[in-house]
């Protein structure tokens, strides 16, 4: 056994800088994929910079990996997000869509806007459009 050798002190020391060492390399790695894998206009849109972030995450990590995973990566995370989902719009346009029934003149028979008073045409007042 390797803890006959060098003591089961030494081994928990040892496999703690080992954890450290592995952990630290993950946060980098991961930083670096995940901040080379967002588009620059989620940057811009965050209010930073794609290179900049890229560059640090090479040559300053772990130290300003962490500080992306924390800060920045939930920002820009946001904005591209954004960009994507606009539940309020979706929900107006699938209402607009469904919402006019084909309204015709009484007297003419030409097409009405639905909430029109009055024919376009030919003048004649038009039912109020029941609900
Ligand atoms: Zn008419």
């Amino acid at each position: 056994m390797l803890s006959d050798l060098i003591g089961a002190d030494a081994l928990v020391l040892l496999l703690f800088f080992f954890v450290i060492s592995v952990g630290s390399f993950v946060v980098w790695l991961w930083a670096l994929i995940d901040s080379i894998s967002r588009p620059d206009w989620a940057y811009e849109r965050a209010r930073s910079n794609k290179m900049l972030w890229i560059i640090l995450n090479i040559f300053l990590a772990p130290i300003t990996s962490l500080i992306y995973l924390f800060a920045i990566r939930p920002q820009v995370r946001a904005a591209e997000a954004g960009a994507y989902s606009q539940p309020g719009q979706v929900a107006a346009a699938s209402v607009g869509v469904a919402a006019p029934l084909p309204r015709f003149c009484g007297r003419c028979g030409s097409p009405v806007p639905s909430g029109a008073a009055f024919c376009g045409r030919c003048g004649q007042a038009l039912a109020s459009p029941t609900p």
